[in-house]
């Protein structure tokens, strides 16, 4: 496995790697993807394994844009409202499946829905649009552990299971998209992330959560949303107003209580977007073996507080899963 510099003789070897059915580690702007040809079974087969990802969870088809979108999905006058305030950027839509669609029946894991997303950093819009192919790319780490927002973070999760890693520094959205499912008259939000449901609201007005409705639908419509993920190999317990001296602090704010044995803050000043950006970061520096748990302030429940609290729910929630990645 090699980390390289997103030369563009570097993109041009990983272009050639994914045409050729390879898996490439890319930097996005929201986390690391773990990117293959989604129009080839076996390389989205190959994605699942590396990750051991259970195969009902479907993963994100990423476009360089609309048009390219459009060759895939049966695009929407909602999705082109969305499109032009949020492309390329962290939303994904969900959308049926165009006729004749290429995207491999195993990257939606059967469904006749299709996600897509253009994300916006250089380095992914260089690599898909250099592999003239749509790129299924769910986050480069093990399958419910924490998301990787460094090119080291992949390495120590992935190892030889990525042959390259493109770094493109740091994630500055740092959590994953959001995802809107744009198929019934109503938009759903399946997943908070990276666009936040006030700014998505603006353009389409009210949209439903997916935790609304009821809990059959939720999961047909949304089939990877796990309790348990992003878990750190520590417990984490959650709104935490005071720490005891086994516990790793995640503070958030300008007054965290003393008394913890390490202690990282998303953000002194309470800024939700330096919050989302360090969160990842910060529950891997977090979880060490010394500490009995990572203890986590309260985020407020607004903007990206959203999709932070939602990440620290599942990451926090304990389905007998810790531990094994
Ligand atoms: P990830 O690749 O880990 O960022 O996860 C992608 C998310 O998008 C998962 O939570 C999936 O459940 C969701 N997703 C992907 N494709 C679809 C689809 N066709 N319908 C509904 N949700 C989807
Ligand atoms: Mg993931």
């Amino acid at each position: 496995m090699r980390i390289v510099e997103p030369t563009a003789a570097a993109i041009d070897e990983a272009a050639r790697l994914l045409r050729a059915g390879g898996l490439v580690a890319f930097s996005t702007e929201t986390v690391y993807g773990l990117g293959g040809d989604a129009t080839n079974e076996r390389a989205v087969a190959a994605i699942f394994d590396a990750k051991g990802r259970p195969m009902f969870n479907p993963l994100i088809a990423h476009v360089p844009d609309v048009r390219e979108a459009q060759r895939f999905v049966q695009w929407s006058d909602a999705a082109d409202r969305l499109a032009a305030k949020f492309w390329p950027g962290p939303l994904t839509f969900v959308l049926p499946r165009a006729e004749r669609s290429p995207i491999a029946l195993l990257a939606t894991a059967g469904l006749d829905t299709v996600a897509i997303r253009a994300p916006s950093h250089p380095v992914a819009q260089a690599l898909i649009r250099a592999a003239e192919l749509p790129i299924a790319a769910p986050s480069a780490n093990r399958s419910g552990a924490v998301s990787p927002t460094r090119a080291e973070h992949v390495a120590q999760s992935l190892g030889e299971r990525v042959p390259l890693i493109l770094d493109g520094g740091p994630c500055v959205v740092g959590l994953e998209s959001t995802v809107l499912d744009l198929t019934g008259a109503t938009p759903v939000l399946l997943r908070p992330g990276g666009a936040t449901r006030e700014a998505i609201e603006g353009v389409v007005g009210p949209i439903v959560l997916s935790e609304a409705l009821p809990t059959g639908a939720a999961a047909r419509s949304s089939p990877g949303q796990l309790a348990s993920h992003y878990a750190p190999s520590r417990p984490v317990r959650l709104e935490a107003t005071s720490v005891s001296p086994d516990e790793a602090l995640l503070a958030f704010g300008a007054h965290p209580p003393a008394g913890a044995r390490l202690t990282c803050n998303l953000s002194p000043t309470g800024d939700l977007a330096e919050a989302a950006a360090n969160l990842f970061a910060q529950m891997r520096a977090l979880d060490r073996p010394e500490i009995s748990r990572i203890a986590v302030m309260p985020i407020p429940q607004t903007g990206l507080g959203l999709a932070i609290n939602d990440r620290l729910r599942r990451a926090a929630a304990d389905d007998g899963a810790r531990g094994r990645s």
